[in-house]
């Protein structure tokens, strides 16, 4: 990983007591605007001594939950609420959640396959090199707000992950209790996880988890107040909060997402009839989906069937669908 400094900078003092507002500059030179830059917005609320927190958003930029959450969050939190330091970044991929994209429409880059980054790369792995090497460098914790997007809709969930030391992991199930979603999960190590900005703050040493709230496209309100209430109960444990939330935290349901057999793929293109429902229990081999031939009806539609027995906590959104497309995954009862 290359050392060099970031191009980014923030208009405001990460070291100054009290609450800012303004923005993470990305030079961006472009036909409409020469020696123009990206502003990215950014809040830092700092009180004293305490843990040093990061808060993301809008990492992919279709994902309005967690930008919703943290948008609140930033107008309520004063100084006096918070112990130590508070960074929010609610649009991370700014490109992207201006556009409403998963990826940025300027380089067409997935902020979160595109850790740890790269200081003279694309506008995108600049953005990942930033919050690696400058605010994931300096934080204690560190929440990445995700939810299904356009394509998926999840069962309100927490994640965290799954360590090969106990103690690790034990803290990772302490934190999917606080958050109180109706599932918090145990991840492994899935595809791309090397490129996350979860890996990120492995790599920098920051205790961290992640959230599929919702999705769909949209802000749905049962999801924003699991995200939301979930946000402050998590904030409290991690002694952030002068006066953390004293309510007892929902019960979650806690689960583990391991391997490929989770998942259920589109084995073929078309028009998808999906045949459980999210939170439905499935058994191995049970018919998930069948995919219908529009442009030859009288064919007889493909099945695709679970690989395992599980629950169903995520499912595609468009009824159009394409080999290769993620149907629904699973998760277990955890094994700790
Ligand atoms: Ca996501």
């Amino acid at each position: 990983m290359s050392r060099a400094p970031s191009r980014l900078s923030a208009d405001i003092d990460f070291d100054k007591e009290g609450k800012q507002t303004g923005f993470v500059r990305l030079p961006h030179s472009v036909h409409r605007s020469a020696y123009g830059w990206i502003p990215i917005p950014v809040t830092c609320i700092r009180n004293g001594e305490g843990p040093r927190v990061l808060l993301t958003a809008g990492n992919h930029g279709d994902e309005y939950e967690g930008q919703v959450a943290l948008m609140k969050l930033v107008r309520s939190l004063e100084p006096r609420d918070v112990r130590g330091r508070i960074i929010v970044l609610s649009a991370a991929n700014f490109p992207a959640a201006m556009a409403g994209t998963r990826t940025s429409p300027i380089d067409e880059g997935n902020l979160n396959r595109s850790f740890p980054g790269d200081p003279n790369g694309t506008v995108t792995e600049q953005i990942a090199y930033y919050i690696e090497s400058v605010l994931l460098a300096q934080s204690d914790f560190a929440l990445d707000m995700h939810s299904g997007g356009s394509s998926l809709m999840y069962v309100p969930s927490a994640l965290a992950r799954r360590f090969d030391e106990p103690e690790k992991t034990k803290r990772s199930v302490e934190l999917l209790r606080a958050f109180g979603a109706p599932v918090g999960y145990l991840t492994d190590a899935p595809q791309g996880a090397d490129r996350t900005l979860t890996a990120g703050a492995e790599r920098q040493g920051v205790t961290c988890m992640g959230t599929e709230l919702g999705g769909s496209g949209t802000v749905t309100p049962a999801a924003l107040r699991a995200g939301e209430a979930g946000l402050r109960r998590v904030l409290g444990l991690v002694g952030a909060l002068t006066d953390p939330p004293k309510e007892k935290p929902p019960e979650t349901r806690l689960m583990e997402v391991r391997g490929w057999d989770y998942y259920v793929y589109a084995p073929d293109s078309g028009l998808w009839e999906p045949l459980v429902e999210l939170g439905d229990e499935v058994a191995a081999g049970q018919p998930a989906a069948a995919i219908h031939f529009p442009d030859t009806p009288w064919r007889e539609p493909t099945i695709a069937k679970f690989a395992r027995a599980g629950t169903v906590i995520c499912k595609r959104i468009p009824g159009r669908t394409e080999r290769g497309d993620c149907l629904f995954h699973l998760g277990t009862p955890v094994k700790l």
